[in-house]
């Protein structure tokens, strides 16, 4: 019978139930069991599809096309393992569900109302993405006492109901904050969370508690009396400089066998940290050989919020390819309308500007990105990075925009552009293929995208297929191709009219998605005169985990590596 874990979270939201589910679920499978985690989204949306990444972070793809908060993306890199979308819950599917049933008439009459119908669709919903696991760690969105959460921790009472033994534990994750006036660290906060927890009916069975120090005895002591925990349920949670040392940090303390003990599980392997443990400690270590890559964005300022976070993907991608390969990465976010001109905003050679700026990297990466900001400035880092052999990676956008460097420098189509920013484009070079344009009428914008798992046939004899290969990431099918698969979320195309011409100029398609129709989709390109200049129209950043990173990453940062030891000799 399944068991479940479920990760709540008191005091105030962002201080990490991400991390923490993340890392209790990795723990657990390191003593043999199977296990998976879902997330509920406490909000109406369907999905994350549609908001904004300014305030929500990332929009994370699962392979099977869902558009997903990125705490899935978080679960991913930790347990090595893909989530698909039905792990993915919002109060919005929830309703959505069970109107549409009551308005084809299922319910036969019955009065629809919160309970049971609302929570027994959240308890099958749980038990489906359940199905197939020993364990599953449950991270429920939003704060113990907001109005929007009450229902699910509510529902999760009916997973208790189901069993004979103990199947769930429960783990709050709460905030001692240390204020700069008292300097001592305080307890209350979470001696009310607590309570409010108590109010749903709920004793958490351990405290997980952040904070920037670790939690001392004396503390620990009061939240034991006040709140009635057991010490041995107290767990020290202390900030840390990347994020995947907090598995072992909680191992210290036990954690995991505290929590198999609990469900009255045995331990099916004794954990093995020292390989995860080397590559944690890799990330942070500034003695290494260090590598600085520019990660070129539209970083447009919204109030306080880190806008770096709408590419988390891309930055522990990075990260995972250093620790790979023993290098230290440095990642710099440079705004691309700084190298814009126009708009006032380079004054005097933009070439000089360039070179002052990126002599300091080893990689230029640009990420994925819609509309018409900072493109042109985009262009002009391209143009650098290609004729000035430093390495480059282009993901998505950075894939359709190299192309469209391409045409305008070396095809003379001065004019080439995507639809995207310039629908009357002469030289559509990027477009939106008939297909897509039908769904956009149909459908508006929601779900309209090329999204989640494509394979790619790749060429042989190609930088793209030596990565892949070398990674264990290729796969040869009978007929003699070769195919990779990524996941991708975009609505735009390479061109189909314009690719013999951009070859034969030397830019190289090394990767191709062919449809059922024969349409064929570009999927990589590679310039081979060049040390790195690799780009793709899918987002190898979701599919890179710590214990194995995405091949292009690899590659991209050997690279970068090996410019930086050149610039050395130089
Ligand atoms: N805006 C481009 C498209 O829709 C690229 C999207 C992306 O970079 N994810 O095709």
């Amino acid at each position: 019978m399944t068991k479940f874990v479920i990760v709540s979270g008191g005091v105030m939201s962002g201080v990490g139930k991400g991390v923490a589910s993340a890392s209790i679920a990795k723990i657990l499978q390191e003593y043999g069991y199977s296990v998976t985690l879902i997330k509920i989204d406490p909000y109406i949306n369907s999905d994350a599809g549609t908001l904004r990444p300014t305030e929500h972070g990332e929009v994370w793809v699962t392979c099977d096309g869902g558009e997903i908060d990125q705490d899935l993306g978080t679960y991913e890199r930790f347990i090595n393992q893909a989530i698909p979308k039905k792990n993915s819950i919002t109060t919005g599917q929830i309703y959505s569900a069970v109107i549409e049933r009551e308005r084809r008439g299922d319910y036969l009459g019955a009065t629809v109302q919160f309970i049971p119908h609302i929570t027994n669709e959240i308890v099958d919903r749980i038990y489906q993405a359940a199905q197939a696991y020993e364990i599953v760690v449950i991270e429920i969105g939003g704060t113990v006492g907001d109005y929007e959460n009450g229902a699910y921790l509510y529902a999760i009472k009916n997973l208790c109901a189901k069993s004979p033994t103990q199947n769930i534990v429960h783990a709050l994750v709460t905030y001692l904050p240390v204020p700069p006036h008292t300097g001592e660290m305080k307890t209350k906060p979470t001696q009310q969370a607590v309570r409010l927890l108590n109010q749903e009916g709920i004793t958490p069975d351990f405290i997980l508690c952040r904070s920037e120090q670790p939690i001392d005895d004396i503390r620990r002591q009061k939240i034991e009396s006040f709140a009635r925990i057991g010490l041995d349920g107290i767990i020290a949670a202390p900030d840390v400089t990347s994020v995947y040392h907090v598995p072992v940090n909680f191992e210290q303390e036990q954690l995991g066998q505290k929590i198999l003990k609990t469900l009255g599980l045995a331990q099916k392997k004794l954990p093995n940290w020292d390989s995860w443990q080397n590559l944690a400690n890799r990330i942070i270590n500034t003695s290494l050989p260090k590598v600085k890559i520019a990660i070129v964005g539209k970083y447009l300022a919204s109030g306080d919020f880190s806008l770096t976070d709408s590419y988390l993907s891309v930055k522990h991608a990075l990260l995972h390819a250093g620790a790979h390969l023993g290098v230290y990465i440095d990642v710099a976010w440079l705004d691309a309308h700084d190298f814009e001109i126009g708009a006032g905003k380079i004054v005097g050679d933009l070439e000089k500007v360039l070179v002052e700026k990126f002599k300091n990297f080893d990689g230029i990466l640009i990420p994925g990105g819609f509309g018409a900001q900072g493109v042109d400035g985009k262009l002009n880092v391209i143009t650098y990075a290609r004729e000035h052999q430093v390495p480059y990676l282009g993901i998505c956008y950075g894939m359709q925009l190299a192309v469209i460097e391409y045409a305008r420098n070396l095809c003379n189509l001065t004019d080439a552009h995507t639809t995207e920013v310039a629908p009357d484009t002469v030289h559509p070079v990027v477009d939106i293929l008939p297909i897509q344009s039908d769904l956009i009428k149909a459908k508006g914008y929601g779900g309209t995208m090329r999204l989640g798992d494509y394979s790619a046939q790749v060429k042989l004899n190609s930088r793209v297929l030596e990565l892949y290969q070398a990674a264990g990431r290729a796969e040869k099918l009978s007929t003699g191709e070769v195919i990779v698969t990524e996941r991708h979320r975009h609505r735009y195309e390479i061109n189909p009219s314009y690719i013999s011409q951009i070859e034969q100029a030397g830019l190289v398609f090394s990767g191709v998605h062919v449809r059922a129709d024969n349409t064929r989709l570009m999927e990589f390109i590679e310039l081979p005169k060049h040390p790195f200049f690799v780009a793709t129209q899918a987002h190898p950043e979701f599919n890179s985990r710590l214990e194995s990173p995405a091949p292009l990453f690899i590659g991209f940062v050997q690279a970068a590596c090996e410019f930086a030891t050149k610039k050395l000799k130089d």
